[in-house]
């Protein structure tokens, strides 16, 4: 039998790999690699959320502001176990064409008066919200990079500790898109099956435990997917629906509903 020969080098670098990047997903126990210090993470994102709002048009509806501040705080409250060093914030964006809504790791949180036009009820935003906080929370966003680093040999990823405003557009759209957040640049990354069922998990659960009526997810996505006249809407580019998805919430929702009812 013919011995694969292993490169000490790649032998320490896995061995590192596992020391320094290898983690756990605290609300599902799947194993993760996450490469991008937390804090470097957190410091990229917050510069590239400022960006976002200097070049966005942030929308006064008070209803609208007022829906998004009441349910993302209800969010983060139950979500602080998950991200205890997130400065949370939240931001409602002006643009209708837009049916959209994201994330960034360090607690920031973008909804587009798009996706709250079609929202029907507070109990639906948390559906969106708490789907969104779980990617974050889950660390979906280092995975991402990490895949990314590793693919490219170790070398640093494009753009981390480069200022948002000092950042070549096509790192910017990739970094952003890698976040959810890309579509306005021309950047869509879908997340994988595996972030969006996770996503799908852990956002449930903080929906219910705010005190959100977990069911409202099921109508929410139903809707979704019929919108867009054939061409499916933003959102669903990055967080594709269907029958799969419906039923595995269905799965969920007994679970959902026992922390509904006995917070
Ligand atoms: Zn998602």
């Amino acid at each position: 039998m013919k011995k694969t020969k292993l490169c000490p080098l790649m032998l320490l670098c896995g061995v590192l790999l596992m020391f320094v990047g290898c983690t756990t997903v605290s609300q599902t126990g799947r194993s993760a690699l996450h490469l991008v210090p937390e804090g470097e993470l957190t410091a990229m994102s917050s510069s590239q959320f400022d960006q976002l709002k200097q070049e966005t048009p942030i929308s006064r509806d008070r209803a609208y502001n007022a829906m998004v501040t009441r349910v993302g705080e209800r969010i983060a409250y139950v979500a602080a176990p998950d991200m205890p060093n997130a400065q949370w914030e939240f931001v409602v964006f002006d643009d209708d064409e837009q049916i959209n809504a994201f994330a960034m790791p360090g607690g920031k949180v973008a909804v587009y008066t798009g996706i709250l036009e079609i929202i029907k009820s507070d109990d639906e935003l948390a559906v969106v919200m708490g789907h969104e906080v779980a990617h974050v929370a889950a660390g979906h966003g280092n995975e991402r990079m990490s895949h990314k680093i590793l693919a490219a040999g170790g070398a640093a990823v494009v753009g981390i500790g480069t200022a948002a405003a000092d950042m070549d557009s096509g790192d910017r759209a990739l970094i952003l898109a890698m976040f959810g957040a890309g579509a306005t640049y021309g950047a869509i990354l879908p997340y994988s099956r595996y972030h969006e069922s996770e996503a799908d998990e852990i956002g449930l659960i903080y929906a219910a435990k705010a005190g959100y009526d977990p069911r409202a997810a099921i109508p929410f996505w139903e809707r979704m997917e019929t919108l867009g006249n054939g061409a499916p809407p933003e959102f669903l580019s990055t967080h594709p629906a269907g029958s799969t998805r419906i039923r595995k919430l269905n799965e969920l929702m007994p679970r959902a509903m026992d922390a509904y009812q006995n917070r």
